[in-house]
């Protein structure tokens, strides 16, 4: 399979369609999610093509992984979730059809603002 570029996430990446910005920097986009899930719910993107964890695993350069982890921490920052405000918050990234992946950009989803809950429910 490779990259669409018509996926919605390239959209915003490009400026085709709005988001509810967050952050932004040279690595990463990171937006609130249309549908909320959690009280708190950001999505955090790299902005290469890159469609799933496997292909950013297999094929980002050092800088991007770095600058996605990085990217992550940031936005718990601003949201006031990370560990050092003692909330906290589920990071988690579907892949692919068994992971109930719908997007194919590669999304981490950070859950918060309030207990999660089980892991898979
Ligand atoms: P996934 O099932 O992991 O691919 O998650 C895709 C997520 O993207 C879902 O939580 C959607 O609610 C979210 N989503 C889809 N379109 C948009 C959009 N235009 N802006 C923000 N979030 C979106």
């Amino acid at each position: 399979m490779s990259y669409d570029d018509n996926n919605i996430f390239a959209k915003i990446l490009r400026g085709e369609i709005p988001c509810k910005k967050i952050y932004e920097d040279d690595f990463v986009l990171s937006f609130h999610d249309i549908n909320p899930q959690k009280k708190i719910h950001a999505l955090v993107i790299p902005k290469g093509r890159f469609i799933d964890l496997d292909d950013f695993s297999a094929n980002a350069s050092s800088e991007e992984m770095v600058g996605l982890l990085k990217g992550i921490n940031t936005v718990a920052k601003k949201l006031n979730i990370s560990a050092d405000t003692g909330k906290g918050y589920r990071a988690l990234a579907n892949i692919s059809e068994h992971g109930g992946q719908e997007v194919p950009h590669l999304h981490f989803h950070l859950f918060g603002g309030e207990i999660v809950g089980k892991m898979v429910e």
